[in-house]
């Protein structure tokens, strides 16, 4: 593993008369290119410690729901099971995270977690390192879930793509390393927890908020996304410079195994880039995507300090134009139960919320259509910004991803460019239903979308 990848918060000595190695895993969930999960078998092995993969369910996880939860625990059987084959054990609590993390802290030689980005998880990570010190227990933060790592692809806030993408284009060979896993010598502890459960019985402890429910259209787990990486690579990957097109369906569909850590970034771009030779544009607007948008979407959240809230997500002309057409007559005002309802006049704005509503996923463009469409039909640009984060949240399996926060933002100018005024909008970028028609067959779109109503029913 790459040494940028780790952070040392505690160097004290490990604590030989503990009972194990301890791993908390969160952002990595799997087996395949952890360098976290790599770390910690080496720990053990080194330390001549059994190693203990602590997973903590924690019910009251802010806006959290059974489709969230769903997708991430049918991974989680086979990630035990593939631990256990590597004699490590797989220990599954449920409760709050810090309070949970920390009682498996005091029985740990040396405690390793994967990094993570957005503010309520850095704070979780933030009271578990303090315990951690406290006790004098040696902490490593190990970074799993960007190709190159947050701090050695910026110092600062970027202000677009164009200013990180050559920071990141002259690194990313270096972090591209393989991560092979051996196996952990040491007998596991198997200590009784609840990782022998069934995910209906994890569901049912965890009783979360089932007003959106699972989606039947993704399955989750490392095998599944790996498998879909394999579909997709075979039979999309060349044609991914036309994937713009929302009627194609061309796009990878990996971004909930990405957010849940599923299946690793550096896997998917070592995939994507072994294709060069049979179609370079492809792939590169691929790699552009994966790297520069993705690891640009998680600088923002990482530096950017009010990433999440109407007044201090954008920039000051963003601010200016908005204010400047805070007057402007609305045409229309719809409401969140319009939307959900797909009750609008727009057949397109309503067959992208039957893509979010019954598949947790949508389209790229069409989430850049679905949101400045609700930009156009609220009385404000807050309750616009509030109503969309709300529901990309609550719908998406990918969603209070750093993508979600950036991809909202985006809506309303950030890393973006002034475009020609017009009412409402200002010079934010405005979409409508007559650039769909006239760059895309936008129907087939809709008539996948109204088939997908027809198979729920
Ligand atoms: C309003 C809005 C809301 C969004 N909300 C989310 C969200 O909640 N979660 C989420 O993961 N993405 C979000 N995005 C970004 C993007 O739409 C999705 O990442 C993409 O559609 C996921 O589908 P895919 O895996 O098939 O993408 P592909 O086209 O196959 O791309 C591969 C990967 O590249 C990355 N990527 C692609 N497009 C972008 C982008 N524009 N910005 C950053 N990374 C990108 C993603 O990790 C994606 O999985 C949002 C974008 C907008 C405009």
């Amino acid at each position: 593993m790459h040494k940028d990848r780790i952070t040392t918060h505690e160097a004290s000595k490990p604590r030989h008369d503990k009972a194990y190695i301890l791993y908390w895993m969160q952002s990595a969930q799997r087996c395949h290119e952890n360098p976290a999960l790599d770390a910690a078998i080496k720990a053990s092995l080194r330390q001549k410690k059994p190693l203990r993969v602590l997973f903590v369910l924690d019910p009251s996880f802010k806006e959290a729901n059974h489709r969230h939860y769903s997708f991430m625990l049918e991974g989680l059987p086979s990630l035990r099971d593939k631990l256990r084959a590597m004699n490590i054990e797989f220990f599954l609590d449920i409760g709050p995270f810090v309070e949970t993390v920390i009682k498996h802290l005091s029985r740990a030689v040396l405690f390793i977690f994967d990094k993570a980005y957005t503010r309520p998880l850095r704070d979780t990570r933030g009271h578990i390192v303090q315990a951690a010190k406290t006790q004098h227990c040696p902490a490593y933060e190990i970074e799993t879930e960007l190709i190159v790592p947050i701090e050695k692809a910026s110092s600062k806030c970027e202000y677009a793509a164009r200013t990180l993408r050559p920071k990141l284009l002259r690194q990313v060979d270096d972090y591209l390393e393989e991560t092979v896993l051996q196996e952990a010598h040491h007998p596991p502890l198997d200590e009784p927890s609840y990782a022998d459960d069934c995910i209906s019985s994890w569901l049912e402890r965890i009783n979360p908020d089932t007003s959106i429910r699972k989606s039947t259209y993704f399955e989750g787990g490392e095998d599944v996304g790996l498998e879909r990486l394999e579909q997709f690579v075979s039979e999309s990957l060349c044609h991914y410079d036309q994937s713009n097109d929302p009627a194609l369906d061309l796009t990878s569909r990996l971004s909930p195994y990405l957010h849940f850590g599923q299946v690793s970034v550096v896997r998917i771009y070592q995939r994507v880039a072994s294709m060069i030779d049979h179609c370079p544009a492809a792939v590169e607007s691929y790699l552009e995507q994966l790297l520069v948008r993705r690891e640009l979407a998680f600088n923002y959240v990482y530096y950017c300090q009010g990433y999440d809230q109407f007044e201090t997500m954008t920039d000051r002309w963003a601010y200016e134009t908005m204010a400047a057409h805070a007057d402007d007559p609305r045409p229309v005002i719809y409401t969140k139960e319009d939307y959900i309802q797909f009750n609008t006049h727009d057949p397109y704005f309503n067959a992208a919320m039957k893509e979010m509503v019954y598949t947790g996923h949508m389209h790229n463009y069409m989430r850049m259509y679905w949101g400045k469409k609700i930009i156009e039909w609220n009385p404000d640009m807050k309750t616009a910004y509030e109503t969309i984060l709300s529901l990309n949240n609550a719908y998406f399996i990918d969603g209070r991803d750093p993508n979600s926060y950036t991809g909202v933002a985006w809506l309303f100018g950030r890393h973006g460019r002034a475009w020609t005024r017009r009412d409402i909008f200002g010079s934010l970028r405005y979409m409508n239903a007559a650039g769909l028609k006239r760059k895309f067959d936008i129907e087939t779109y809709v008539k996948r979308m109204d088939n997908l109503e027809e198979k729920k029913s």
